[in-house]
């Protein structure tokens, strides 16, 4: 136990009452009050003559007492106190409402800084809403005043005066943990120097230094502890050691396509990691359509010829029996049986799964992740595959290796993103990234419109069908939602299917729908006996229809970047041109340069970086559901700087020092054990 874990009731000034208030911000140690950084700052650095500045305008002045206090009482139970103060140049009174008592803080004569809002009443200025102290030699030059996250029955002044107890007491008490050569070389400010001015700092300077020490600290530390995971997993996990893979290069060479450089190379780091003795952690990057789905099917074979069972998880029932289709057809002259584990299964079918995947009759197990759940057991589980989409945490990961005996794991992501964050929200994962797309690929026309094209749109729609294509319509919601001012996908569909396509066989696909009405519907499509699918985002992921050549985005302003080109990747899948219509439905200027975005770039990762700079931090996933430890100052995008340089550093630190056995090493060490100990048991060694 170091002093950081004191609890934060015994720190001067809390006491009990106020330890369970602080509990709600948070912070219930001494460390969780050092951290707990402002959220703004209140600067008073700077002080204005009153003339300066505006009449309502919040600032700080340098102000002398020029006579006594006066006390008007213009109805009974209310009192105005009036303080003649100047600035040299200009007078003014400080004004308290039913505060008398104040009076006896000022002395004649005496300067104060004091902040407040300047007003003009009855023909003199005053100055309400007062902060104010005694000029003395260590604020004479103002103050940068922290402002924190406050909950009912603590005052940001009860807030800060308990960090600056905190700090009188404990400040010599803050161990510095970054190793000194680090330290060294970005001239860091020492640990508690830091905390003490990421609370109370003197200057903006100052400020900025200690701000960048912390997040440089917090991305170091952040870093290293997915490193080590990731080190700990490949060292301490005994893989499966799986032999060569004839039938899987058979299985390629079948193919009537070749596969992309970018495909062999990735698969190539997939069969080493199946092959070493070390369990693989992978994850695979690539566009929509670069092929990844065939990737893992080919990794699946080499499990299955090596005397194993693969799972492979898609995020929806649909795209679960679509896998299951298009893979029995591909393995149909493989003697590999596949099975179809989904929750619309009746009873007796899934019971029937169950039984033959413990009996190893199946090898191939497709699902939702229903098929990692309890009660499904596998004979000899060795591959693993599952899509982003189901946004798996660290330690969910490591709860899915229980499943069979430390099987391989290959994480497919179709939102490609910067391999920066990559490192962070799979910093426990190998990366291998597929950045090319099949040759032969016809660039998807993309148009962003308003809704008064919408007749266009619908007739040029009817000419694709009319010459055998098909059409997805995508809209957001499927309740009727006024506040939104988003059609609803039933009623687009009664709209479209009594006007604008009334002889077009048409369906509506959504979420709520039964399993088997989806999987229908979908088949119907698939089989060209619908020519238009109306359906809300659950066709975003996987669903592969090549003949499909028109997708209509309804209200496209209302989705991410990311997911737009998702939808866009359900067409261009065929020979034909396809084309991606966006409808947008408003003027604003983020929207239209998010169209922009869409209709200029076709690259999932230029996209997402783009979606990343358009949305802001935070939105576009939470961190914490990734299971990494919270970040408390530093930001994942705004910081990104910051976060490459600590990358480079900790992977030169582990180059130096793999186990981190050094002794200047050890500081940190501990530290990251400690902030990574909600993830088990982490051991480093
Ligand atoms: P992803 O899962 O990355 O979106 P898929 O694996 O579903 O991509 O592949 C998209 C389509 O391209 C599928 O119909 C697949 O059979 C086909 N495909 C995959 N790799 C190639 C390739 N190298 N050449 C031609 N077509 C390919
Ligand atoms: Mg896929």
């Amino acid at each position: 136990m170091n002093d950081l874990d004191i609890e934060v009731q015994y720190i001067k000034g809390v006491g009990p009452k106020r330890a369970r208030l602080l509990k709600k911000l948070g912070i219930n140690n001494l460390q969780e009050l050092l951290y707990y950084i402002p959220k703004s700052y209140d600067d008073r650095t700077i002080f204005k003559k009153i003339d300066e500045c505006h009449i309502g305008e919040k600032s700080s002045f340098r102000l002398r007492v020029i006579g006594s206090a006066t006390t008007l009482r213009p109805k009974r139970n209310m009192s105005i106190l009036k303080i003649p103060v100047t600035d040299g140049m200009t007078n003014a009174y400080l004004i308290w409402f039913n505060q008398e008592y104040i009076k006896f803080q000022f002395e004649s004569n005496k300067t104060y800084l004091v902040n407040g809002i300047k007003k003009v009443a009855g023909g003199e200025i005053q100055i309400t809403n007062v902060k104010f102290e005694e000029e003395n030699e260590n604020n004479k030059n103002g103050e940068i005043i922290p402002v924190y996250g406050l909950t009912d029955g603590i005052s940001n002044k009860v807030l800060g005066n308990i960090v600056l107890n905190a700090l009188s007491v404990y400040y010599n008490s803050i161990p510095e943990f970054i190793p000194k050569s680090i330290m060294d070389k970005y001239k860091m400010m020492d640990r508690k120097e830091a905390i003490k001015n990421i609370h109370f700092p003197p200057n903006r300077d100052t400020l900025i230094r200690a701000k960048n020490r912390l997040i440089l600290e917090e991305f170091l530390t952040l870093q290293l502890g997915l490193s080590m995971i990731k080190k700990q997993n490949t060292d301490k996990n005994t893989g499966l050691n799986m032999g060569e893979e004839k039938i899987a290069l058979a299985f390629k060479e079948s193919l009537p396509f070749k596969l992309t450089n970018a495909q062999e190379n990735v698969l190539g780091e997939i069969f080493k990691d199946m092959k070493s003795d070390k369990q693989m952690n992978r994850l695979v990057q690539g566009d929509v359509g670069s092929g990844k789905t065939l990737v893992a099917l080919i990794a699946m074979i080499k499990a299955v010829e090596s005397g194993y069972q693969g799972a492979m998880m898609a995020p929806t029932e649909i795209l679960a029996s679509q896998h299951y289709a298009s893979i029995s057809n591909f393995l149909k002259d493989f003697d590999i049986n596949i099975g179809l584990l989904i929750g619309s299964l009746k009873k007796r079918e899934k019971d029937e799964v169950l039984t033959k995947l413990k009996d190893g009759d199946i090898d191939i197990l497709i699902g939702t992740h229903a098929l990692i759940q309890e009660g499904v057991d596998f004979k000899k589980l060795g591959l693993v595959v599952t899509d982003e989409q189901h946004r798996f945490g660290v330690k969910q990961r490591a709860d899915l290796s229980n499943k069979g005996n430390n099987p391989d794991i290959l994480v497919m992501t179709a939102t490609p993103i910067p391999r920066t964050l990559a490192l962070i929200l799979y910093g426990d994962l190998d990366i291998s990234i597929i950045d090319e797309l099949p040759p032969g690929r016809k660039e998807i026309e993309t148009y962003a419109v308003g809704l008064e094209a919408k007749d266009r749109i619908n007739s040029f729609i009817n000419k694709q069908i009319q010459s055998g294509r098909q059409c997805y319509i995508v809209c957001p919601l499927i309740e009727e939602s006024e506040k939104l001012d988003i059609k609803s996908a039933e009623e687009l569909y009664e709209d479209l299917k009594n006007n604008d396509f009334k002889d077009i066989a048409m369906e509506l696909l959504h979420g709520k729908m039964k399993s088997v009405d989806k999987d229908e519907i979908m088949s119907r499509f698939k089989n060209g006996e619908t020519s238009i699918l109306i359906s809300t985002t659950v066709i975003e992921v996987g669903v592969d229809v090549p003949n499909a050549n028109i997708i209509l985005i309804y209200n496209a302003e209302r989705f991410g970047l990311a997911q737009l080109h998702q939808l866009r990747g359900r067409v261009g899948r065929g020979e034909h041109q396809s084309y991606c219509i966006l409808l947008n439905a408003s003027n604003n200027k983020i929207s239209r340069e998010r169209m922009r975005v869409m209709q200029s770039s076709s690259d999932g990762f230029v996209i997402s970086e783009k979606d990343l700079e358009l949305r802001g931090p935070g939105e576009f996933f939470g961190t914490r559901q990734h299971g990494i430890p919270e970040l408390k100052i530093a930001n994942l995008f705004t910081d990104m700087k910051i976060l490459k340089l600590a990358q480079g550093e900790i992977e030169e630190l582990l180059d130096r020092d793999p186990q981190l056995r050094e002794n200047e090493n050890q500081a940190i060490k501990m530290e990251v054990i400690n902030k990574f100990n909600n993830l088990g048991n982490i051991s480093f060694n």
